[in-house]
């Protein structure tokens, strides 16, 4: 069989949504959408079932999937609906949904309901993505209650740039938030991992927080792009591996791969790993980003192929064929090789494929 796996450390997994209940010292909603950002929303939710406040999805897909798995507890639409007919499946699997739109409150308003929603209602706090405009959000509330079809109404917004450390922004959304909701004695909910990890100081003074939604945290990855001292807590729960399927030793001057992007100064004993693009590696990842080799640091080198990709063994005369390779995990952080490679640690897991998941 082909080497290329990922393995997925349940434990680690619980670890981290502790982590974000004991600093926030809120409820948590666990962010599962995108197939638990790659790393199977099944599993991870079977695995934090019975202690998750609940799950947070993007779509009523991705949430069915949960149920049918046997999932019970709170499953929150982080976008609603999309047709007002999906209410229908909203209503008969006890789904809680977002409402960010007039038009999805017009058809709560319609709908032929066999028991009241619990809703999620969003403010347009600053980031001017969805969300209810601040001047629409107290009589959008005042609806959703008078329609007699809603139980329970949760307040929420979401930040643009908690992963910021020095960026206003933040404490200005979340006085938007206050100001809008003056008056509205309803549960909160505001924070995403970043304002989870990032941003102790500003919730305490207000308490603005009954719950968070943790999503990237939970798989253990840092949103800053610095060391953060919270974060240093987490424990990365995915390990992205493979092994060295071939070695060749090349005099200098000669290229590695597609393209010849890399030429070897000195010669080169390369290490061709079964890893590629196609199981979602980042092609962009350049010469010299980290990976482990049996434990050791190494780099690669060359362009990322669709199949492989080629790493340094020069300095490791004990590594070769057969060797592990790391490509991200414990030991190589998803956030350090998405960042050489110019993407984010989000993009890196959802774009995974191909490579099996084996749970531990
Ligand atoms: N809440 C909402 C509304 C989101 O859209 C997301 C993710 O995009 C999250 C929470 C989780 O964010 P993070 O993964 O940064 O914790």
């Amino acid at each position: 069989m082909r080497p290329a796996r990922a393995l997925i450390d349940l434990d680690a997994l619980r670890h981290n949504y502790r982590l974000a209940r004991e600093l926030s010292g809120a409820r948590a909603l666990a962010v599962v959408k995108a197939d638990a950002y790659g790393h199977g929303a099944v599993r991870c939710a079977q695995a934090l079932a019975g202690e998750a406040d609940g799950f947070a999805v993007a779509c009523i897909e991705e949430a069915l999937v949960l149920r049918e798995a046997g999932i019970v507890a709170p499953i929150l639409l982080l976008e609603g609906f999309f047709e007002a007919d999906e209410l229908t499946l909203i209503d008969q699997h006890d789904l809680w949904c977002v409402i960010h739109a007039q038009w999805q409150i017009e058809a709560i308003e319609q709908a032929q309901l066999s028991k009241p929603l619990t809703v999620w209602l969003k403010l347009d706090s600053g980031m001017h993505r969805v969300g209810l405009h601040p001047a629409d959000y107290q009589n959008a509330y005042r609806r959703l209650l008078a329609s007699g079809k809603v139980s329970k109404i949760v307040l929420m917004s979401h930040f643009a740039r908690a992963d910021e450390p020095e960026c206003e922004r933040t404490s200005e959304q979340l006085a938007v938030f206050q100001q809008a909701r003056d008056g509205l004695s309803a549960e909160v909910s505001l924070r995403n991992s970043p304002a989870v990890l990032g941003w102790p100081q500003l919730f305490e003074k207000t308490g603005a927080s009954d719950w968070v939604r943790p999503g990237i945290m939970l798989y253990g990855a840092t949103p800053f792009e610095q060391a953060q001292q919270q974060a240093a807590r987490l424990q990365p729960v995915m390990t992205l591996e493979s092994k060295v399927i071939s070695v060749r030793e090349l005099p200098a001057g000669e290229p590695v791969g597609y393209g010849a992007r890399f030429i070897a100064e000195r010669p080169t004993r390369v290490g061709v790993v079964a890893m590629g693009y196609a199981d979602g590696y980042p092609r962009h990842a350049p010469t010299g980003t980290p990976v482990m080799v049996d434990g050791q640091p190494a780099r690669l080198i060359g362009r990322v192929s669709m199949d492989m990709l080629t790493v340094d063994l020069t300095d490791l005369p004990q590594a070769g064929l057969g060797s592990r390779v790391e490509l991200w995990g414990k030991q190589v952080l998803a956030s350090d090789v998405a960042m050489a490679a110019g993407s984010i640690p989000y993009q890196i897991f959802c774009n995974l494929r191909r490579v099996p998941l084996l749970y531990l």
